[in-house]
């Protein structure tokens, strides 16, 4: 997907998640508009700056990137919810474009879940919008059940 994909998908998201942390049906406020927003948008943003530095799906579009966002809060109290953004534009790459990524890298093999459409199809959007509701789903059904407490648990003697 392309920047204007990403942050329709995270602009999206960013209310839904707003409203999944506000409460059910509930108007998100908007300090948790902002609080999830910016930082999901610029996360969601992130990944494609190895079109420019790097090398594009492959140097910022991996799993150590992700863990490193995933981290970063936990070590230096800052930078929440920005590994959401990037997550999800790793999602929408997987399940929205025939394009792969190279998520083990350095080692260069890009993988790829094969649905999705070219960027330029006339169909993006109405795939980004489908992406953006599975993962919608994905963060409620998280916050929801509490399936994040078992993690949460398991790092706490870590940090
Ligand atoms: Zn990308």
């Amino acid at each position: 997907m392309n920047e204007r994909g990403h942050v329709e998908n995270a602009v999206l998201l960013s209310v839904g998640i707003a409203v999944i942390l506000e409460g059910e049906l509930a108007i998100p406020t908007v300090e948790a508009l902002l609080a999830v927003g910016v930082p999901v948008t610029l996360g969601a943003l992130f990944p494609d700056i190895d079109t420019s530095f790097g090398t594009h799906r492959k140097t910022f579009h991996n799993l150590a990137t992700l863990g490193a966002f995933v981290a970063f809060p936990v070590f230096f109290g800052n930078l929440h919810y920005v590994w959401i953004g990037v997550a999800t534009h790793y999602v929408l790459d997987m399940l929205g474009n025939i394009r792969g990524m190279a998520l083990f890298y350095p080692y260069p093999e890009e993988y790829d879940i094969p649905v999705g459409v070219a960027v330029s199809s006339k169909w993006s959007d109405a795939v980004t919008l489908a992406v953006t509701a599975f993962e919608l789903a994905v963060i409620a059904a998280v916050v929801h059940y509490d399936l994040h407490q078992p993690v949460l648990e398991a790092v706490a003697p870590y940090v």
